[in-house]
């Protein structure tokens, strides 16, 4: 027998998301992580969040709500310190037309070599996103969630088909529903029980600079560079990286990434590299969240996307209200999971 307990496999910014929007609603919550907080791919995020989606992509609904989500959620949690910068876009960065601005020089002025014109959405933004983890984390404890950090989920405990509850390093958790949220960990826990979740590591390097502070205002991305700037002057430029996994590739990453920044804004000359940094991102293999409970297994749910950053207050908010309620979201409708042939 279980209580009516929800255990979250996962505590970055999905699952932390959901911890806080779960707890404190009448189930006892867990949230678990087999190291700290924000410590999966989470922390290598460049964490910008923009509402930037074709309207004909199934996750539209829900990606609409992205912006609107986190203005409510920071009146909740002022700490949550957004940063809403806005960003630029040229050159096809963005592949959904947008407001374009011929005043990009006006926008981000230490730029070398504006193009003439530039989608500029004033309403993104972007935080850290290992800070906004542990806030929502703390959260979530502070509204009655027991959180276990350095916690491995070994297995999920199966009885007739129904998912039962967690197996740890540290024991059995009982539970009524599991929340599977453990990013590219997922995939292994879900194969335990049958389910087979499509969804392919992703490998992608954040490369931190020091460079002088206000030489880039917002959130800037062209095909070459996407580049934000913190105040004490720390550049974040996320890229692509399809390259062998070794020190030497990062680091010959690291000095493309500089060089592009160089050239890119006046007095950008002497940026230095402090860091680089992959990260596995859970990327469903249509590139379309992963949320709900998977057809062929009861007392499951899986939330899983890539853009989580940017989808983390909205998929938080409708996901525990489904569990909670048993309602289904119509949002979330374009993101479930039985869009697969997902039982094994
Ligand atoms: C360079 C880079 C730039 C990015 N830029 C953006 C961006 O600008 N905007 C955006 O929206 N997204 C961006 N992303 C993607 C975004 O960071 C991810 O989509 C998001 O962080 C995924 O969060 P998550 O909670 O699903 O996964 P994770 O952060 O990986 O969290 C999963 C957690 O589960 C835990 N876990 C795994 N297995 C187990 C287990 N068996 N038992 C217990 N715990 C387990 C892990 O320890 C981890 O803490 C970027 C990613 C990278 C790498």
């Amino acid at each position: 027998m279980t209580d009516r307990s929800i255990v979250v496999v996962g505590a970055g910014i999905v699952g932390a998301s959901l911890a806080y929007h779960l707890a404190g609603n009448g189930r006892p919550v867990t949230v678990i992580d087999a190291g700290l907080p924000g410590s999966g791919v989470t922390q290598a995020s460049f964490a910008w969040i923009g509402r930037t989606v074709g309207s004909d992509r199934p996750s539209a609904p829900l990606r609409c709500l992205a912006l609107d989500d986190y203005r409510r959620l920071e009146t909740e949690l002022p700490g949550l310190a957004i940063r809403w910068t806005g960003s630029l876009t040229w050159d096809g960065f963005d592949d959904e037309p947008g407001p374009t601005t011929t005043e990009v020089a006006a926008v981000e002025p230490h730029l070398l070599d504006p193009p003439p014109a530039a989608i500029h959405r004033p309403e993104d933004a972007a935080f850290d996103p290992v800070a906004a983890t542990e806030l929502l984390i703390a959260a979530a404890r502070d509204r009655g969630a027991r959180v276990l950090a350095g916690t491995p989920a070994v297995a999920l405990e199966q009885r007739a088909g129904t998912v039962v509850g967690v197996r740890t390093t540290a024991g059995e958790l009982p539970a009524e529903t599991v929340v599977l949220a453990a990013g590219t960990g997922s995939v292994a826990l879900g194969a335990g029980v049958g389910i087979t979740l499509p969804v392919e590591p992703s490998p992608a390097v954040l490369v931190r600079l020091r460079a002088t502070p206000g030489l880039v205002r917002g959130i800037v991305a062209s095909p070459a560079l996407e580049v934000r700037q913190l105040d004490d002057g720390t550049v974040l430029a996320p890229t692509t990286y399809g390259g062998e996994i070794d020190q030497a590739a990062l680091l010959a990453t690291a000095r493309r990434v500089r060089d592009r920044f160089a050239a890119a804004f006046a007095g950008a000359g002497d940026a230095e590299i402090v860091s680089a940094e992959i990260g596995w991102r859970p990327m469903p293999v249509d590139d379309e969240p992963i949320v709900g409970p998977p057809p062929g297994v009861g007392g499951l749910y899986v939330a899983l996307t890539h853009s989580a950053i940017t989808l983390a207050a909205a998929l938080g908010r409708l996901a525990a209200a489904e569990i909670l309620t048993g309602r289904p979201a119509p949002e979330l409708a374009g993101c479930r999971p039985d869009r697969f042939a997902v039982t094994s």
